[in-house]
């Protein structure tokens, strides 16, 4: 069924129960996303995508449209929120770009840039997290984890459909865990799925380390906004 709803004022005609974040992307306005994948069950872990819906913040990959919402994302209590929780992310773990496998291929790092982020507001924790590299062909770089649950969900042993990756814990002992047996069953296509499937550069596949040379980048050919409304329009 047709509805309308508003955006930054600007009204748009789109179908009952569509995903927010979806219906803002096809109607060309962008709203950041770290951890929601079109197509893919709602996660709702990090909350980048936070807006103000009939006054309320909430997460758009969270809300289904329905007539008369009135939507509010260019508004700067709300913009500087979603800029906070990425600023958060960063001192959150130990992030040290230049040196990082993902750099100029991380949605973390092409979201701070987007956003202006120069250094973040918050003091850093540079928490105690150690890697794990016992896995054959993957590398657990824990320090950039940044608990999006994506890997944990969407990345099943392909016989079984058990969990290989999951989050011991909570707060501040989290971590993310890998089924070593599992693992070491990752056939190598599935592997490069999970490596690009991290938003971030804590799944590494051994071996292969930075492979694009520096200007020719994912996100320093295209940013994320311009990536994230191309395929959400797909
Ligand atoms: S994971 Fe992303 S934000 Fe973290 S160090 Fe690597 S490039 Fe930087
Ligand atoms: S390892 Fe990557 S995909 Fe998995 S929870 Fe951490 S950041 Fe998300």
């Amino acid at each position: 069924m047709s509805i309308r709803i508003t955006i930054d004022g600007n009204e748009i005609i789109t179908q009952d129960g569509a995903t927010l974040v979806d219906v803002a992307a096809e109607n060309g306005i962008y709203i950041p996303t770290l951890c929601h994948l079109k197509g893919k069950p709602c996660l709702g872990t990090c909350r980048i995508c936070s807006v103000r819906v009939n006054g309320n913040v909430m997460a758009a990959c969270t809300v289904p449209v329905s007539d008369g919402l009135e939507v509010e994302v260019d508004e700067p209590e709300v913009s500087d929120m979603r800029k906070a929780l990425v600023e958060f992310l960063f001192v959150e773990g130990n992030h040290n770009c230049p040196s990082c496998e993902k750099s100029g291929r991380c949605d973390l790092q092409a979201l701070g840039c987007e956003l202006g982020m120069m250094v973040s507001r918050f003091p850093y924790r540079f928490p105690v997290r150690i890697r794990d590299h016992a896995a054959k062909r993957i590398w657990l770089e824990r320090d950039r984890c940044i608990f999006c649950q994506r890997c944990v969900q969407f990345i099943r042993d392909r016989e079984t459909s058990r969990k290989i990756f999951s989050i011991k814990d909570r707060g501040t002992h989290a971590s993310i865990e890998i089924d070593i047996e599992l693992a070491d069953k990752m056939p190598p296509e599935q592997i490069r799925e999970a490596a690009e499937l991290c938003p971030v550069g804590c799944i590494i596949e051994k071996g292969v380390g930075y492979n694009d040379p520096i200007g020719r980048r994912k996100y320093e050919i295209k940013s994320i906004r311009e990536r994230a409304l191309e395929r959400k329009r797909k």
